[in-house]
């Protein structure tokens, strides 16, 4: 105690730093292994040390408490429309690209690169959110831009590069490049189609784009892919930031956003005021186009807001595990015991259930059951996912008491960030209605669901009870089918690789009548001691 001090600090936790974030997750290393990328582990392991530093979580704080800020112009007063960031931010994204996350799903070119880059992904999202906006439109870009080979040829390998370059200058002068999306305008963002931004042909085979944008993240990056209006109708393009000539191509940035969470990343809203821009795809097909990569980044949302949980349980293990009250530990007490073990079985489901996408994605060129799972399980992921975070969020922060509810700790962040991925990239109801139009165009969809679910049947009496009366494909029940089979294939997934009691306790809590809307409802005779032997190892 110092001579000031008036008392001793006692019963606070301490931060949890310097853990490795992929050794420490026994579900995870499973998920990896069972879908086909064991040869990744080593680099898994790297990774998930690199995120657990102290160093990654004080530079992941500093970018967040020191939001970006848009420059319109220099000191000389010529327009220059860049975003500044913190330090932490550019080293944060070398650190990323350095791992690949943007781009091993590409790279690596053997089976299982899907899963591992959505290890990757995983793990990254429980260092720092914001960073994984530009990574995965960096990621999913190439989507949308196979189709338009010459495009692809040009800058493929610079957008796959492990290399970081934050120069706002021409994609030509640079080494690696990073790729954005603009999509959404001020009169709509589910309906595309009411896109109002137009599309004039210009020389060179060109168009020049005359319009806005609502909602423009990650403006600094050196490409995006934009949605226009020609004769045709609604098409995508590609424009660079930068012109080849050196000068900023004609788009303003009006200003940033003020967000809720996702604070340490910029989104801006911008005007094109003759945008030069390529066309990609097929004329009036852009929306098509660009949801090819959006159906990518709707994954990662999946992704993102299971590590969201994952990373909130495990700050909440830690805390329960090292603060007591009357008399015992917090992890000792039979109530907490009960919240933090449904709170476990809520995060390895969702792990379970979007590494099952990232699967699909991986196998659908080699598969055609894959191919259609891949199309309808993104949708079912996302919607579900996304949508129990911010519950687990709120509910591991109260773990902490009024320790989670201070900016000093992460779970504040994490409360900000909850409710994002299921806002964006497609709402709730608007991926629900996905599901619903991915069932009715895929006509052997519903079978390749129901034949990947059945492939627990027998296993567990409430998995079979829960899939012997599906709900009814209609539009307004459109939310209620995709939780059912949200719940129906964690369940599955579950019983086939997880251990017993992990599964079986799902079902029991998940997929009976009785089970209590808020967690720390587990019914008796749930095997709390092994779900959390399991939880954080
Ligand atoms: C931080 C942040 C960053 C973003 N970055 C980008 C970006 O980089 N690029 C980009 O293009 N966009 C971006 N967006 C925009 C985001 O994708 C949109 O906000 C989202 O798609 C919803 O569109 P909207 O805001 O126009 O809402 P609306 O389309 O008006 O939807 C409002 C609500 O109505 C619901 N709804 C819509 N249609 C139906 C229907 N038929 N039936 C029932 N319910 C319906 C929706 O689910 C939603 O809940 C970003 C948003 C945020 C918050």
């Amino acid at each position: 105690m110092s001579d000031y001090a008036t008392h001793e600090v006692l019963n606070q936790p301490g931060d949890l730093v310097d853990f490795n974030v992929f050794e420490t997750d026994a579900a995870l290393r499973a998920a990896v292994s069972t879908f086909g990328a064991d040869w990744a582990m080593a680099r898994l392991g790297e990774a998930g040390a690199r995120v657990g530093s102290a160093h990654l979580q004080l530079l992941a704080r500093a970018a967040n408490r020191n939001v970006p800020e848009l420059r319109t112009h220099d000191r000389f007063g010529n327009r220059i429309d860049e975003v500044e960031f913190h330090p932490a931010w550019h080293e944060l994204m070398g650190l990323l690209r350095a791992d690949e996350v943007h781009a091993l799903g590409w790279t690596a070119q053997r089976p299982g690169a899907h899963v591992a880059r959505a290890g990757l992904s995983y793990l990254w999202a429980q260092g720092e959110a914001g960073v994984g906006c530009p990574a995965v439109m960096t990621f999913a870009s190439l989507a949308a831009l196979k189709h338009a080979p010459p495009l692809l040829e040009k800058f493929r390998d610079k957008i796959l590069s492990p290399g970081y370059d934050p120069a706002s200058v021409p994609p030509a002068a640079k080494k690696s490049l990073g790729v954005a999306m603009a999509m959404t305008e001020k009169q709509g963002g589910s309906d595309l189609r009411q896109t109002q931004t137009v599309a004039v042909p210009a020389a060179g085979g060109r168009h020049h784009l005359t319009g806005h944008k609502w909602f423009f993240s990650v403006p600094s990056s050196d490409l995006f892919l934009t949605l226009a209006r020609t004769e045709a109708g609604i098409s995508c393009f590609l424009a660079q930031g930068w012109r080849d000539d050196g000068s900023r191509n004609f788009l303003l940035l009006q200003r940033l956003k003020e967000k809720c969470g996702n604070r340490s990343n910029a989104a801006s809203e911008v005007e094109f005021r003759g945008l030069e821009a390529e066309m990609v795809g097929e004329d009036g097909r852009g929306i098509a186009t660009i949801l090819e990569m959006a159906h990518l980044t709707r994954i990662e949302c999946a992704l993102g807001s299971a590590a969201l949980m994952r990373q909130a349980l495990v700050q909440a293990l830690h805390h329960a595990g090292h603060r007591s009250a009357f008399q015992r530990r917090l992890i000792e007490q039979p109530m907490m015991r009960n919240v933090l073990t449904d709170l476990a079985l809520e995060s390895e489901g969702a792990m379970w259930l979007a590494m099952r996408a990232a699967a699909a994605l991986d196998a659908s060129l080699r598969d055609e059951t894959e191919r259609v799972l891949n199309r309808v399980l993104a949708p079912i992921a996302k919607y579900w996912v996304c949508k129990r975070a911010p519950i687990v969020a709120a509910e591991a922060m109260e773990c902490h008491g009024g320790n989670g509810y201070i900016e000093d700790h992460v779970m504040a962040r994490l409360y900000r960030d909850a409710p994002l991925n299921g806002l964006w990239e497609g709402s709730g109801n608007v991926i629900c209605l996905d599901v619903l139009r991915a069932l009715s165009r895929e006509p052997e969809a519903l079978k390749c669901l129901n034949a990947e679910i059945a492939l627990a049947r027998g296993m567990n009496a409430d998995l079979d009870d829960w899939c012997a009366v599906p709900p009814a494909l209609a539009e307004g029940n459109a939310r209620r089918l995709t939780a059912y089979f949200a719940l129906a294939l964690s369940a599955s997934l579950l019983l086939r690789f997880a251990p017993k009691p992990v599964a079986e306790a799902f079902c029991a809590s998940r997929l009976r009548g009785d089970y209590g809307a808020a967690f720390g409802t587990l019914p008796q005779g749930v095997d709390q001691e092994a779900v959390l032997a399991r939880s954080f190892a």
